[in-house]
């Protein structure tokens, strides 16, 4: 058994990772009090690699849920998956971080942090054989990016062999709260590029475009966005909870895609792109899902691959279909491209098929790739960051308490 560990901070963390398992649950006959309903043995070949199994057979989500303020993870308690998580396992506080990084790192977020490793470390013992962690986070407030980077230094401190995911949610101005989440989404990456090694990045800013352009909604909300985040979650762990040869463990994951540790921010995409509610029956043909999967209106992330090189990638079918239609689509996509891929890193895509498809479609892809052009995001937040520092706009929220030192030469917070 090789465990991974699922934490989930903040507002948005609690939403998105409230949705992944409602997914998950679906998608291995769990229903929502943890009792398997399912119909293949499939199912639960691998089902103890994100739960525990409690007496009467009972399945229990090995899930951490944490957040500064009670309201969120009442709402989840409340909603219809609320009584299969451990009722332990919630830790939270009552304070909030007021959209503010430091609150998070630093006062309010060290305040709670311990009782949150208590239950960390609980979960972890139980484990046969854990073989990492993932977390899902905002990177734009205060909890789930301020506490939620401190968390992972943490882990990496008292596990540093064991690997970290994270599903982290970029901001953007399209679906902004505050006007301070460049600063705390430029702070929060600082910790990413040191402390985690792979991160999923779910940019905002692309997730709205996909519901505005691609699904027609004319005001899309979290709702929307979340469902094409828990789509796209359940499409990237696919591997890890189905029995397969790619990527079947996060190191084996990191070990394709990560030429250099601290590239490791993936761009990722799902096809078909369906929106809530309206799930498609229509079958898809194998050369429709690689097309659109490669295409930048279909990646979670702002960026268009065109403008850099793949250093790596990796994809996922899901559903009944011929691996070697699959394989050749793939070839194909490649040398018409090659110019897009880096040539000093031979066969740097691999791909796999899974026969069981996403509840409500026949079947799908996820892509996930390592590829240069992720710096026009990095540089579109970068850029909302510098306006205001230049001058010093906010920055007595953060260094008010004396929380930090900002070093304007290195634009860096020590
Ligand atoms: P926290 O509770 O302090 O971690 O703060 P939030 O999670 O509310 O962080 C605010 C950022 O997260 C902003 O960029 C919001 O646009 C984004 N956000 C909040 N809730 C959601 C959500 O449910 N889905 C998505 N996609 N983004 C969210």
């Amino acid at each position: 058994m090789r465990e991974i560990l699922h934490i989930q901070a903040g507002q948005c963390g609690n939403q998105i990772g409230g949705k992944f398992w409602e997914v998950v649950c679906d998608e291995h006959g769990i229903d929502a009090l943890g009792n398997y309903a399912g119909t293949s043995r499939v199912q639960l070949e691998r089902v103890n690699v994100y739960y525990n199994e409690a007496s009467g057979g009972r399945y229990v989500p090995r899930a951490v849920l944490m957040d500064l303020e009670p309201g969120t993870m009442d709402s989840l308690r409340t909603g219809p998956y609320g009584k299969i998580f451990r009722p332990d396992n919630f830790v939270f506080g009552q304070n909030g971080a007021g959209n503010n990084w430091a609150k998070g790192h630093y006062t309010e977020g060290a305040e709670l942090i311990d009782s949150v490793l208590d239950v960390v470390r609980k979960e972890a013992e139980n484990c046969d054989c854990l073989q990492g962690f993932q977390i899902c986070h905002s990177l734009g407030g205060g909890t789930g990016s301020g506490m939620g980077t401190l968390l992972i230094s943490k882990i990496r401190e008292e596990y540093p062999d064991r690997m970290m995911l994270t599903f982290s949610v970029f901001p953007s101005p399209k679906v902004s709260d505050t006007v301070v989440e460049p600063y705390n989404a430029t702070l929060s990456v600082h910790q990413l590029v040191e402390n985690a090694d792979e991160c999923m990045v779910l940019d905002n800013e692309a997730l709205y475009d996909i519901c505005f352009r691609t699904l027609k909604l004319t005001n899309p909300s979290f709702g929307d966005l979340n469902h094409l985040i828990s789509t796209t979650m359940s499409g990237v762990t696919c591997c890890l909870r189905f029995p397969g040869q790619l990527n079947s463990d996060l190191r084996k994951l990191a070990v394709n895609l990560i030429p250099f540790p601290r590239l490791h921010f993936f761009m990722v995409g799902f096809a078909p792109l369906t929106s809530r509610g309206s799930q498609q029956y229509r079958a898809l043909t194998i050369p429709e899902l690689t097309q659109q999967m490669w295409d930048a209106k279909n990646m979670m992330c702002a960026a268009d691959p065109r403008h850099g090189r793949y250093l790596t990638a990796s994809a996922m079918f899901r559903g009944k279909m011929s691996t070697k239609e699959v394989d050749e689509q793939m070839i194909n996509v490649q040398n018409k491209n090659s110019s897009y891929f880096v040539e000093w890193i031979p066969n740097n895509v691999k791909s796999s098929v899974c026969d069981i498809p996403p509840t409500g479609l026949s079947m799908s892809s996820t892509f996930v790739g390592n590829s240069t052009s992720i710096q026009e995001m990095f540089r579109r937040v970068s850029e909302q960051f510098t306006v205001m520092f230049r001058r010093k706009a906010f920055l007595h929220w953060y260094t008010g308490k004396g929380w930090m030192r900002w070093s304007s030469r290195r634009r860096r917070a020590i």
